[in-house]
């Protein structure tokens, strides 16, 4: 049998989508209406005139990592991979509770955040409800929450591509099932002043839960201040979704994790498997990584100096571009539809993401290594 590249991709793709679809019963009509986009075009892996990539910059991860001790970790697992991971579980939890300061029953743990996001989607998404959200965001849950026929009822970003927090405080009403934020927001890259963000979800969540993806938030300086699980520490009806691909370098090991009220943990967890989708020795390298602060550091710090080639690259062919919080960047495009953009770049063996909104087309650049910046400067220097 011949089975190319291509093939196995979309035999997968099928059969994943399979799974997807026996896993629930009574499935919306809405969904087979629904165009699922295929991940692997967009992301240029099947063209066969493509080059291969010298420059991955299409996914926000992070090639200085994983740490050296998660590594370590993932070897020292693999003896133990036989086993369930009952124990590593509680131990993970229970180290996530102790540095937060919540008890575990306010922890679910997932296979990236993406499984917090499907949890969320079907928990607070499915036929007739309304999920209040912004529009640029992060489309996950709301794409997983429209498939089971929810409606996405959209608030637009302001001129300067802030959310508009008090058209979405007023827009708020009994419609609602779900305030959906994202914070550092993709693919914008800004994030919210945390005194505002804190007002905000101490109003909203009187009416509404708020759920707030805190995929980026190891980012910032001050993370206690800036993350929300604040709230919930308050008990306040705030869910907030973390995941370990991006500081801790882990989007290929499927780490992740939600905090809130005992009862939302519980209601989650009805849309999601409490942890056991991640693999024994994924556990153990969280773990390691957690722990491994100068690991954190050096990884943050790999990623702004890479950020401030990148700013100056742009600025030197006089580009304008959105100062990140995170470890991509996105700027407007000047001369080039974004798709023919994405198109030379790939062909130059530099993966970008893309997006066209407010009359304007964008590339969304994520931060590599230093050498990878330098590939990305060349081939843009010849675009620009
Ligand atoms: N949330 C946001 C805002 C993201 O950008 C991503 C991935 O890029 C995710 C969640 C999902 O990441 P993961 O499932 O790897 O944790």
């Amino acid at each position: 049998m011949n089975v190319n590249r291509r093939n196995w991709l979309k035999a997968g793709t099928l059969m994943a989508g399979g799974l997807a679809l026996g896993q629930y019963p009574a499935f919306p009509k809405a969904y087979k209406k629904m165009q699922i986009p295929v991940l692997e075009e967009d992301l240029g892996q099947t063209k066969e005139e493509r080059p291969p990539l010298k420059a991955r910059l299409l996914a926000n991860e992070n090639p200085f990592g994983p740490s050296d001790k998660a590594k370590q970790a993932l070897i020292n697992a693999v003896d133990g991979s036989y086993r369930y991971a009952f124990e590593e579980f509680k131990q993970f939890k229970e180290m996530i509770a102790e540095k937060e300061q919540v008890t575990p029953d306010h922890i679910m743990l997932g296979a990236g955040s993406s499984e917090i996001l499907l949890a969320g989607a079907l928990a607070y998404g499915t036929e007739g409800k309304k999920i209040l959200a912004a529009d640029i965001t992060y489309m996950d849950l709301l794409r997983k929450a429209q498939m089971h026929g929810a409606a996405w009822d959209q608030v637009p970003l302001k001129e300067d591509l802030d959310y508009d927090l008090d058209a979405m405080m007023s827009t708020l009403g009994a419609q609602h099932s779900l305030v959906y934020l994202v914070n550092p927001n993709n693919p914008v890259g800004k994030s919210i002043d945390p005194s505002v963000l804190k007002a905000f979800c101490d109003q909203a969540s009187t009416k509404k839960p708020v759920f707030i993806d805190e995929a980026y938030i190891d980012f910032k300086d001050d993370v206690e201040r800036n993350s929300m699980i604040q709230c919930v520490r308050e008990g306040k009806n705030v869910v907030v979704a973390r995941t370990f691909s991006k500081l801790h370098a882990f989007a290929g090991l499927r780490v992740g994790y939600a905090i809130a009220q005992p009862e939302t943990i519980e209601l989650l967890s009805k849309y999601a498997s409490g942890g056991g989708t991640i693999s024994r020795p994924s556990i153990m390298a969280a773990m390691a990584s957690y722990q491994d602060e100068a690991f954190q550091a050096y990884s943050k710090e790999q990623i702004n100096l890479s950020k401030a080639y990148l700013y100056k690259t742009l600025e030197e062919a006089g580009y304008d571009y959105v100062k990140s919080d995170t470890n991509f960047v996105l700027f407007p495009l000047k001369y080039m539809s974004a798709e023919r953009f994405q198109e030379e770049m790939f062909k130059r063996g530099v993966g970008i993401r893309k997006w066209s909104f407010r009359d304007k087309e964008w590339c969304r650049v994520s931060i590599g290594t230093m050498a990878e910046m330098k590939i990305f400067g060349e081939a843009f220097q010849q675009l620009a």
